[in-house]
């Protein structure tokens, strides 16, 4: 389920309604772009005029997939879910209906002294949320449980406390009533500090054009100078890329992040060593020995199955690199940041593996240091309905490349 915020276009005024996971704020009446650029988004849904003191309570919200490693594969599960950041018993667990039947807006600076603190980290909330959602029948410990691609926002729900009775802010409908002569939302505290989003505008920092992106894009791409750049704070900063052309005119480049890694606690180094361990059945030529081993992560969101399946594919094939610092003509947005591939190498470890017992009961013990992550473009043809990687022989579902902007 994805929630629509509205946010005024910082150029024209004009109110742009967004999914809460967009990135770039496209504005439809003048036509230029931002960058919503924020650590943890803050959204609060609107209340009506109710008695006594606005308040507004902190849910946190958990979006993306979570994998679990057990002896057999992998599991996966779509996360979708909303947990109260307070130990406040009178308040609702979850925001249920609400936040689907209503826009949102991003929660403004000067509603920070309304705000109560939350007390639950953005690490207990995805522990949480993973706990509600055991991808097994069985109550099985995994041996390694991931989260990628996921978002986590506060949403603040609004109520008014009038003497001891506390009102939904939403509907103005009676909520709770106070034990005698205690308010337990001055127990709370309140968040107060500074919060803003900023918005950046998309424009290349290198020769001031207009960036290329959509609204989910996390990289955006200067097809006059060649460069791709990231939000890093306030700031745009350089990514590294490389294009591998295509053959024919009809390619759609996709982008893959392409990690080398090293590796602690099992010995792979190179190519030759991760099809050893992972009994691929591919004959290993002696330069394979030589040649270090880089995982392939897809940079944009799809469900977990096929995430994990072109990841393992990508990465069993291992296409070679070109070189070429060139802006694809057309290519899929870059929707996955890359510090969440970087979370994903041993869940496709995991997936390509063939010996299954000769990986899934080292996952705990493997250590993964990033040594080098750069994009990748790889050329698709685009037969109508799938877009086909024809030298790994990779195939993706265009309707699951749309559904995936959703998650
Ligand atoms: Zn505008
Ligand atoms: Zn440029």
């Amino acid at each position: 389920m994805q929630l629509r915020v509205l946010q005024q276009c910082p150029q024209c005024g004009g109110e742009v309604e967004l999914a809460e996971t967009d990135r770039v704020l496209n504005c439809p009446f003048c036509g230029v772009r931002h960058i919503l650029a924020c650590d943890t988004p803050r959204f609060t849904l609107p209340h009506v005029n109710g008695p006594g003191r606005l308040l507004h309570v902190p849910y946190l919200r958990c979006k993306g997939s979570i994998f679990s490693c057990h002896l057999q594969g992998v599991e996966h599960r779509i996360v979708d879910t909303t947990l109260k950041a307070l130990p406040l018993t009178v308040l609702p667990a979850t925001l249920g209906y609400r936040p689907q039947a209503m826009k949102m807006h991003y929660a403004a600076k000067e509603l920070a002294a309304t705000c109560l603190k939350g007390s639950i980290s953005k690490t207990e909330a995805i522990a949480r949320a993973a706990a509600l959602h055991r991808t097994t029948s069985t109550d099985r410990r995994p041996l390694l449980q991931e989260w990628i691609g996921e978002s986590v926002s506060l949403i603040y729900m609004p109520l008014f406390t009038n003497g001891n009775r506390v009102y939904d802010g939403v509907t103005g409908a009676p909520l709770a009533t106070m034990p005698e002569g205690r308010d337990i939302f001055n127990d709370a505290g309140l968040q107060g500090g500074a919060w803003q989003l900023n918005l950046l505008p998309a424009i290349c920092p290198h020769c001031g054009w207009d960036l290329r992106c959509r609204q989910e894009s996390v990289v955006l791409l200067c097809a006059n100078c060649d460069t791709a750049w990231q939000q890093t704070g306030d700031r745009l900063t350089g990514v590294e890329y490389e294009t591998v052309p295509a053959k024919g005119d009809d390619a759609v480049h996709l982008p893959f992040w392409r990690l080398e890694v090293d590796f602690g606690g099992i010995a792979i180094q190179s190519l030759a060593d991760f099809i050893r361990l992972t009994n691929i059945p591919r004959a290993i030529q002696p330069e394979w020995e030589k040649r270090r081993m880089a995982f392939y992560c897809p940079a944009f969101k799809i469900r977990p199955q096929i995430f994990l399946r072109i990841a393992a594919q990508l990465t069993s094939g291992q296409l070679p690199g070109s070189g070429e610092c060139h802006i694809p003509a057309e290519s899929v947005a870059v929707s996955l940041p890359a510090a969440e591939a970087g979370e994903s190498v041993k869940l496709i470890l995991a997936t390509a593996a063939i010996a299954k017992r000769n990986i899934m009961p080292k996952l705990p013990d493997i250590s993964v240091a990033i040594r080098r992550n750069h994009l990748v473009f790889l050329p698709f043809f685009d037969n109508g309905y799938e877009l086909c990687q024809e030298e790994i022989k990779v195939v993706i579902n265009k309707q699951s490349l749309e559904l995936g902007k959703n998650l």
